[in-house]
């Protein structure tokens, strides 16, 4: 009945704006590019680098992420934050 690596089906949503929480379903297999933060009204997006508000605002990766991530743990170049930010001297 339980698979052996469960997906979270449900992510944290923080907004950037007003600090407000909410917890919302995570599609499995679709990812979030749009998030109305239910308390102040922003819009949110993914950051750059990221596939999904999930990815960028939410307690854990999307579901698609959480899979790909689990299934290579080494391999860093195709994941959904591989555009790290560069950090200026
Ligand atoms: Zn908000």
């Amino acid at each position: 009945m339980t698979p052996a690596a469960p997906l979270m089906r449900e992510g944290i949503i923080t907004c950037p704006h007003c600090g407000a929480i909410a917890s919302e379903p995570m599609p499995e297999d679709a990812c979030l590019f749009f998030y109305a933060c239910k308390t102040c009204g922003v819009v949110l997006r993914p950051k750059s680098g990221d596939c999904c508000v999930f990815c960028s605002y939410g307690s854990v990766p999307c579901p698609p992420m959480q899979a790909q991530r689990a299934g290579s743990m080494g391999e860093a170049q195709n994941e959904c934050s591989g555009l790290k930010p560069k950090r200026g001297p």
